[in-house]
C-alpha cells in the first residue's frame, strides 16, 4: 500500500495554501508507513474545515456533529477494539463546544488518536476567534481584539489524562508523520496538536510568523528531541519520577512566542488502557465485543437480550 492508496479521488475545497493539506499528507504517509489495511481503521471528523478530512481519505469514516467527534470515535473503538481509530477536528470544534468530550476522552485512556488542527480561528464560518487565540489578538476578520483568555491544548490534554501528547507543524509533514505513527502505536489516548496556519483568516500566525523568511535561525519552532527531552513515564515509574515528568511537560507546554516546541511532550506507560480495564470486568469482551455479536440467530430472530446487553456495557 502506498500513500496514494489512502487518498480518496474527490475534489478538495480547502483554500490554496491551507495547512490542512500538510496534515492530510502526513496522515496518508503515516497510514502507508504502518501498512494499515483500509478496512482496519476509521477516521472521524468534527465540524469545520478540518472535519472534512474523512472525505479525503479512502477509508471508513464519518463526518460527525459539532464538538461530538470524540464520542463517535470512542463508541467505534469500544464496539470494535481491533479497529484503529483516528479522530480529527479544529480547535474551535474540540476545545469550544467539544471541550467536555475532550476532557473525558483523556481520562478514559481509550486506545485512539485525536489530531487537533489548531489555527486559532473558526475558519469555516469566516474567522471568528477560537479558544486558542490569545487575549488581545485581532485577526483581519475580527472587528475588535479578542477579550477572552486562551486555552492551552497541551496543558488541557495533560490534566485530562491523555497518556501520549505531541505537537507538530502543518508545513513540516515529515515530522508530523512520525508523530502520527507514534501516536497510533501508543496503547492509550493519544493527542496531537498541529499548528495549522489558516492563510485565509489568520493573518497573525502565518508561515512567516512561525518560521521566518529564509534562515532557520529566524524560526520560532524547535524540536524537543534536539534538547534531549525525554517525555516517557515508564510502566514502573515511581511517584517522584512521575511528578518530574509532569512538571517538565508543564514547563514546555507554556513556551510560546519566541520559542515554540514541537515533538512528544509526554508519554505515560504506567496507566492501563480502557478496553483492558473493561476486559477485567467482562471476561468475554475482547473475544466478543459488541461489533462481533450476531444481531440475528439462525431463525432470523433477535439474538440479543438488549436489557442484559446494556446492563453489561453501560459503564
Ligand atoms: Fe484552511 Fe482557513 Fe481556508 Fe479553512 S478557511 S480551508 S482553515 S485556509
Amino acid at each position: 500500500m502506498k500513500q496514494d492508496d489512502y487518498a480518496a479521488d474527490v475534489a478538495n475545497d480547502w483554500c490554496a495554501g491551507c495547512g490542512d493539506f500538510g496534515i492530510l499528507r502526513a496522515l496518508e504517509n503515516a497510514l502507508a508507513a504502518l501498512q494499515l489495511p483500509l478496512h482496519q481503521f476509521a477516521v472521524f471528523g468534527g465540524i469545520g474545515c478540518s472535519g472534512k478530512t474523512p472525505y479525503y481519505l479512502n477509508t471508513n469514516g464519518i463526518h460527525t456533529l459539532h464538538g461530538r467527534v470524540l464520542p463517535f470515535a470512542s463508541g467505534a473503538k469500544l464496539a470494535n477494539p481491533e479497529l484503529t481509530v483516528i479522530a480529527v477536528g479544529g480547535d474551535g470544534d474540540g476545545l469550544g463546544i467539544g471541550a467536555g468530550h475532550f476532557a473525558n476522552a483523556g481520562r478514559r485512556n481509550l486506545d485512539m488518536t485525536y489530531i487537533l488542527f489548531n489555527n486559532g480561528v473558526y475558519g469555516l464560518t469566516k474567522g471568528q476567534a477560537a479558544p486558542t487565540l490569545r487575549q488581545g489578538e485581532q485577526t483581519k476578520a475580527m472587528v475588535q481584539e479578542n477579550i477572552l483568555s486562551h486555552l492551552n491544548p497541551i496543558l488541557l490534554a495533560l490534566t485530562s489524562g491523555f497518556t501520549w501528547i505531541g505537537r507538530g507543524y502543518a508545513y513540516d509533514p515529515r515530522h508530523l508523520q512520525s508523530l502520527i505513527q507514534e501516536a497510533i502505536k501508543h496503547c492509550g489516548s493519544a493527542f496531537i496538536e498541529v499548528l495549522q496556519p489558516c492563510p485565509t483568516y489568520n493573518d497573525l500566525h502565518d508561515k512567516q510568523w512561525y518560521v521566518g523568511e529564509k534562515t532557520e535561525k529566524a524560526s520560532r519552532l524547535y524540536y524537543l528531541h534536539d534538547e534531549d527531552y525525554d517525555p516517557c513515564v515508564p510502566a514502573a515509574a515511581d511517584k517522584q519520577l512521575q511528578e518530574q515528568k509532569l512538571t517538565q511537560c508543564v514547563i514546555k507546554a507554556q513556551e510560546w512566542g519566541q520559542r515554540i516546541p514541537l515533538g512528544v511532550f509526554f508519554q505515560d506507560l504506567s496507566r492501563d488502557e480502557m478496553t483492558v480495564k473493561i476486559a477485567q470486568h467482562q471476561s468475554t469482551y475482547q473475544q466478543y465485543p459488541p461489533a462481533k455479536q450476531p444481531l440475528l440467530d439462525d431463525n432470523a430472530r433477535n439474538a440479543i437480550d438488549w436489557a442484559s446487553f446494556f446492563t453489561k456495557h453501560i459503564l
